[in-house]
């Protein structure tokens, strides 16, 4: 196709239309604006009531998201802080999910406003990765000791469907010898950040083994959204954009990711699109988002926006925006990225709830193989990131902090996804597996990939989660210890990817 073409067809308005409820989007802005509205100046009691229900691990309704949202009162932040927390603890635990990106292609056909990709910057320099490229970034990634993928696109008939469901079978495809000699290490989990698609499409990537598909709305603010993504462009289209995750429960992949662009329009608002977002996920269905992103605007090359929009949102907003998801909606998984500065990354992971990051990012494309610094490729990246420490760096950070980072994949390989992982999720069973999980992929990469310092702390680490393991009489009851030691006996004598 070319790219008028994909422009003018790529957009299906049945599959937009056959969502709408009582002939309604799920977003309503002057409804939004209300509930904003009547949630100020929140009744201490009131406040404490809906905790007591985030604490049950339910999902809270707009009403209560809003109040949580005015909360200005330290004290009653410092509550709603621990409240989160405590949230956290109970479905998550003390574990950190690791991931890395790799960008495939930098051609787009769109011109956000705020992105280096956008079709109007003449200094991009543009590219998509040739399968053999794939397989070198992918090699590289998997040197540092990574096993979960985000795959992030552009959009553009080159990089279209069929070519992101053959990257994802390719990047599944490799294979590198452990540094010990004695087995192998793979990605094993490819998450995908593109374009919204049509259902057939999505269908597409389902069959090649996607895990998570995630599409950021930007702004859920239909007219500021007008503003940044020109009306002639397919990502003019809000409502497109809009029901994309609908399309890919339909589709079959029923682990969705969502996301709403901070600096763009008022976070308050932002984080109303995001509940409401879930809420009609799981009214039409059963499943909520299983993880929320919240990108706050970088610099990106050639645009200005990220100094001059009128909504930038500083770090203690930011502290705010995810103390309240946790809270409002408690099952899912909250990623902060390597966007972020290290001392506001770590503490949004450590204190304020967030249970998935990134490291030893590079958003090039083609920078992981040649070992490029952002600043040495400028022309290929979509945004400049705050964090550019090593995956060991910040595992070791995180230790010392007492949080174990996890490489866990078992649960999507076991069929543990969509409305059964939800389940589990609020049940605290899952975080019971993710525990295992994450101890037998910890071990793996201290054996494997981490540096002297690391090991150090790591080991008394995982002897303090083994000592706990032990003691939990959910393990024994449900006759889960023989497996799990023999497995980390395996994994310990150079055995790799043994999962429960
Ligand atoms: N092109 C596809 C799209 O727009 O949906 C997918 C990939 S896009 C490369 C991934 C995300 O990067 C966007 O959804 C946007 O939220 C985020 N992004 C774009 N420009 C950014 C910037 N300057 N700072 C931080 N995040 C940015
Ligand atoms: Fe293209 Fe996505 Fe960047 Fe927009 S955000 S210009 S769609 S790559």
């Amino acid at each position: 196709a070319t790219v008028k073409d994909w422009t003018a067809h790529v957009i299906k308005q049945a599959e937009i239309d056959k969502y709408l409820v009582d002939g309604k989007d799920f977003i309503d802005e002057e409804k939004i604006f209300e509930e904003i509205e009547k949630g100020k100046k929140p009744d201490k009691q009131r406040v404490r009531d809906i905790l007591q229900k985030s604490l049950e691990i339910k999902i809270l309704t707009p009403d209560e998201t809003a109040t949580l949202l005015n909360v200005e009162d330290p004290e009653l932040f410092h509550e709603m802080q621990e409240a989160a927390l405590e949230v956290k603890k109970r479905v998550y635990d003390n574990r950190i999910v690791f991931f890395a990106p790799l960008y495939l292609s930098n051609l787009c056909v769109n011109s956000c406003k705020y992105c280096g990709f956008r079709a109007e910057n003449k200094e991009e320099i543009r590219h998509v990765l040739s399968m053999d490229e794939v397989r070198e970034e992918t090699a590289a990634v998997i040197d540092e000791g990574h096993k979960r993928m985000i795959a992030v696109y552009g959009e553009h008939p080159m990089n279209g469907a069929d070519y992101i469901a053959e990257s994802i079978s390719t990047i599944y495809s490799v294979k590198r010898e452990t540094p010990t000699g004695n087995g192998f290490n793979n990605i094993r989990r490819v998450n995908v950040n593109a374009a919204p698609m049509e259902i057939a499409d999505l269908k597409k990537l389902w069959r090649a083994g996607i895990g998570t598909f995630q599409v950021f709305q930007e702004t859920y603010h239909r007219e500021r959204y007008a503003e940044l993504h020109p009306a002639n462009t397919v990502k003019g289209n809000y409502r497109w954009r809009l029901y994309a995750m609908h399309r890919a429960m339909e589709a079959g992949i029923d682990d969705v990711a969502i996301g709403a662009l901070f600096g763009l329009y008022d976070w308050k608002f932002e984080v109303m699109g995001l509940l409401h977002h879930a809420l009609d996920l799981e009214r039409q269905f059963g499943i909520g988002p299983h993880t929320v992103s919240f990108p706050r605007m970088q610099p990106a090359p050639g645009s200005f926006l990220s100094e001059n929009s009128p909504y930038l949102v500083s770090n203690d907003a930011m502290r705010r925006v995810v103390a309240v998801l946790r809270l409002a909606i408690p099952y899912s998984g909250l990623i902060v990225t390597a966007r972020e500065e290290p001392n506001l990354k770590r503490d949004l992971l450590t204190h304020f709830g967030c249970t998935q990051t990134d490291a030893s990012s590079k958003l090039g494309i083609g920078a992981y193989a040649k070992k490029l610094k952002q600043e040495e490729n400028i022309e290929k990246v979509q945004f400049m990131l705050g964090d550019q420490r090593s995956l060991d760096e910040v595992i070791r950070e995180l230790a010392n902090d007492g949080m174990i980072t996890s490489f866990c994949t078992a649960g999507y390989r076991c069929g543990r996804t969509g409305d059964k992982i939800m389940t589990l999720l609020e049940k605290g069973v899952e975080g019971k597996f993710c525990k295992l999980n994450a101890v037998l992929t910890f071990r793996e990469y201290l054996n494997d990939y981490a540096s002297p310092a690391t090991r150090e702390i790591g080991e008394k680490l995982i002897e303090q989660e083994l000592r706990e393991i032990e003691a939990t009489p959910f393990f024994s009851k449900n006759k889960l210890l023989p497996t799990f030691r023999s497995y980390y006996d395996r994994i310990a004598r150079g055995e790799r990817d043994l999962y429960m």
